[in-house]
């Protein structure tokens, strides 16, 4: 152990002007250092030695054994100390290298960052692009309905697929876009909707083929997404027996309105719409900018003959259907969800079915309950809905840092996580939303708000595990710097390294 020169101390005796150098090992005895002297004055190893003082005087041989063991002792403390040093030196050079591979860890991180910001803002400038283009009202392309017969290949749902989408379990991630086009096609001739209104079905195909247009690819806002809340509301119209409860006039206007609910969706919400005084904002003073655009652009659609299932109705029918489905479009701004559940619960305790302020508010709940509702869908369908939200949300959030505007902390990437963003919204929006209808609806507690409640505990315990991993890593932090500080508090001090240079310091050889 050590290095060499740890292993042993050497003094120089001066023997008739002779230099002698005696060398001590870390092991040696008073007994051995007594006979080291001997051997370097050329005696006897059994030579008794007397220790004169500056006067000549004979010091006791009691008091030469007691220094020899004091000498002895000093060696000793000697070797430890030196010992103790190459340890501490060791540690401390371990606990470098810890913390430089930390650091470069810290660097690493440091460059993604960088990387991840630079992308950022790369698809934000990209983003700046494609939102500056023409509004809406000016882009006639994707308006133009399609003159040819509908293009997309006809696709024959299984009885398997038309069993399933009745059920709030379908999963809504299997289908590609013209399979979820046939599979809305095939809600409107179900529910007796083209019977019922003689809905021109070819005109049905070029209808839905046109909205299909006028959803943007945003990471949620998008087609699938109209096509959820349209099967959600479709498995209430069945799970609430809701066709002998509504006339198929409601039944219309609910389907129709969950079709039309997002249209041309920018992907950027109304409060960014406010606060970056957009077109939009500009146009609806405020007022649901982004309702009241996807309405615009529903009737829009409808104002083009050969996409207007409504073309057979007359002006009455017709004004009906209009003020019902903006009633229910504008409905899903969620700033109103206080206001709107508020008026539901006042009347669900006394529910008339015969009164239309009654059904509308109901209408208008039911919506707003298929809006939101992927936390009702089984996990695997419902998980990947979190992560296109908060996308969405982060592509928001980075946008409104870029320009200088406020940011919700609920779309921020540095202060949401999924659980935090899920665990809210589940307890404070949809389980006492869901649980109100519940009251007018009793079936709807085991298909639909008990997964809601699986759901909220699923986030809490993985908040659980979030929160247990930060307290770990705050841990971890915590120790590797007070070892550090520890280590550097036991480094070897003035004191101790004086005292060894005066025990190991050579004597001057003449
Ligand atoms: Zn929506």
């Amino acid at each position: 152990m050590g290095s060499a020169s740890s292993a042993y101390r050497v003094i120089y005796l001066d023997v008739d002007g002779r230099s002698q150098k005696v060398v001590f090992s870390r092991f040696c005895s008073p007994c051995d250092i007594k006979e080291l002297l001997c051997s370097a004055l050329g005696l006897p190893r059994n030579t008794t030695i007397f220790l004169l003082d500056v006067t000549g005087a004979m010091v006791s041989e009691e008091l030469f054994q007691n220094v020899l063991t004091q000498v002895a002792e000093q060696f000793s403390r000697a070797f430890k100390i030196n010992e103790l040093k190459t340890e501490v030196t060791n540690r401390l050079a371990m606990l470098e290298k810890r913390v430089e591979l930390e650091g470069l860890k810290v660097v690493e991180i440091e460059k993604c960052r960088s990387d991840i910001k630079k992308l950022r803002e790369e698809m934000a400038s990209r983003n700046n692009r494609s939102v500056t283009r023409k509004p809406f009202l000016e882009d006639n392309k994707k308006l133009t309905p399609r003159r040819d017969m509908p293009s997309y290949p006809k696709y024959h749902l299984s009885q398997e697929t038309v069993e399933a989408l009745r059920k709030p379990t379908f999963d809504v991630w299997q289908w590609e876009p013209n399979e979820m086009l046939s599979c809305l096609e095939h809600i409107y001739h179900d529910l007796g909707l083209v019977k019922d209104f003689s809905i021109n079905p070819i005109t049905l195909k070029r209808w839905l083929l046109c909205i299909h247009d006028n959803y943007r690819n945003n990471p949620f806002h998008n087609f699938r997404h109209c096509f959820c809340v349209t099967q959600m509301m479709y498995s209430m119209v069945h799970l609430c027996s809701l066709q002998e409860r509504f006339t198929q006039m409601d039944i219309l206007i609910l389907i129709t309105a969950a079709v039309c609910h997002d249209l041309d969706h920018p992907g950027y919400n109304n409060t960014y719409q406010i606060n970056a005084r957009t077109e939009l904002a500009v146009r609806y003073n405020d007022i649901s900018p982004l309702e009241n655009h996807h309405c615009a652009v529903a009737f829009q659609i409808f104002s083009q003959p050969d996409c207007n299932i409504f073309s057979n109705f007359d002006p009455e029918t017709f004004k009906q259907i209009r003020q019902g489905t903006i009633t229910l479009i504008l409905a899903t701004d969620m700033a109103r969800h206080g206001e709107i559940l508020d008026s539901f619960k006042q009347k669900v305790d006394s529910f008339d079915f015969t009164n239309e302020e009654h059904v509308t508010c109901l209408k208008m709940v039911l919506i707003k309950c298929c809006d939101i509702s992927n936390e009702v869908r089984p996990m695997e369908v419902a998980e990947p809905w979190v992560d296109c939200l908060l996308e969405e949300y982060f592509m928001q959030s980075d946008r409104e840092k870029l320009e200088g505007l406020p940011v919700a902390p609920f779309m921020d990437r540095e202060k949401v996580t999924k659980p935090t963003a899920q665990i809210g919204f589940i307890k404070f929006v949809l389980i006492p939303m869901f649980e109100t209808v519940m009251k007018l609806f009793p079936q709807i507690e085991a298909a639909m708000v008990q997964p809601l409640r699986e759901s909220r505990d699923r986030y809490e315990e993985l908040k659980q595990i979030d929160d247990a991993m930060n307290e770990v890593r705050g841990a971890l932090g915590r120790a590797i710097q007070a070892q550090h500080t520890e280590v550097m508090g036991t480094l070897p001090t003035r004191g101790p390294q004086t005292h060894l240079a005066l025990i190991s310091g050579p004597k001057k050889e003449k």
